[in-house]
């Protein structure tokens, strides 16, 4: 049985209104533009470990998946930020618990199967927000048994192509300010685990 869960619920009426202009320019200055950036929190330190990984990933998968990033577009580490940083645009990536995937053993989950999303955005007053959420600790628990075979360097690059798959997904909700799914590809609803982290031409996309 393939179990399938549901990435992100995405969900507004409001349309149009992205990223561009209006938002964020206000940040931007006439002869040294700030440059949009994507930033990403680690809440556990030791999952920074992966983060030369995923500043390559997500690049990648975006390009595979098609889905165009702004010219200039900054990926950092959050823990490197100095005090002033600017941008001319932000989106914020918090991957919550370990990311890193620590050596395990198959485990059930206890609690309810899959009971809530993998990633998520939030929504304020019908707009998406440039905030993108990744539960590590419950995609880590989703990847389990298809990972426990792998190499350590192998479980690693999985939850890495995982979360960069993730974060292209929950990066469209955004851009495109819309909730709407597609029934394949990046923008399912529901991905599974092969198509989250086999290469593109095995999951189908
Ligand atoms: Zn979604």
């Amino acid at each position: 049985m393939r179990h399938r869960v549901r990435v992100i619920c995405g969900f507004v009426f409001l349309a149009g209104l992205w990223f561009s202009a209006s938002v964020f320019t206000a940040l931007a200055g006439e002869t040294d533009t700030p440059k949009p950036a994507v930033v990403v929190y680690f809440s556990n330190p030791k999952s920074e470990t992966m983060w030369p990984a995923l500043a390559e990933a997500f690049p990648q998968e975006a390009a595979q998946a098609a889905v165009a990033m702004p010219a200039g577009l900054q990926l950092m580490d959050a823990s490197l930020l100095g005090p002033h940083a600017e941008f001319g645009r932000l989106v914020q990536v918090h991957l919550l618990g370990r990311c890193d995937v620590a050596e395990q053993a198959f485990r059930p989950l206890a609690r309810g199967l899959f009971g809530g999303p993998l990633g998520w955005v939030l929504r304020v007053d019908g707009e998406i927000q440039p905030y993108v959420y990744v539960d590590c600790e419950r995609l880590s628990q989703y990847l389990d048994a298809k990972v426990l075979g792998m190499s350590a360097e192998q479980r690693q690059q999985a939850m890495v192509t995982a979360i960069a798959r993730i974060m292209v997904h929950e990066w469209l909700h955004i851009t495109l300010q819309t909730a709407d799914h597609t029934e394949h590809g990046i923008r399912q609803a529901e991905l599974t685990v092969d198509e989250l982290v086999l290469p593109r031409a095995a999951s189908g996309d």
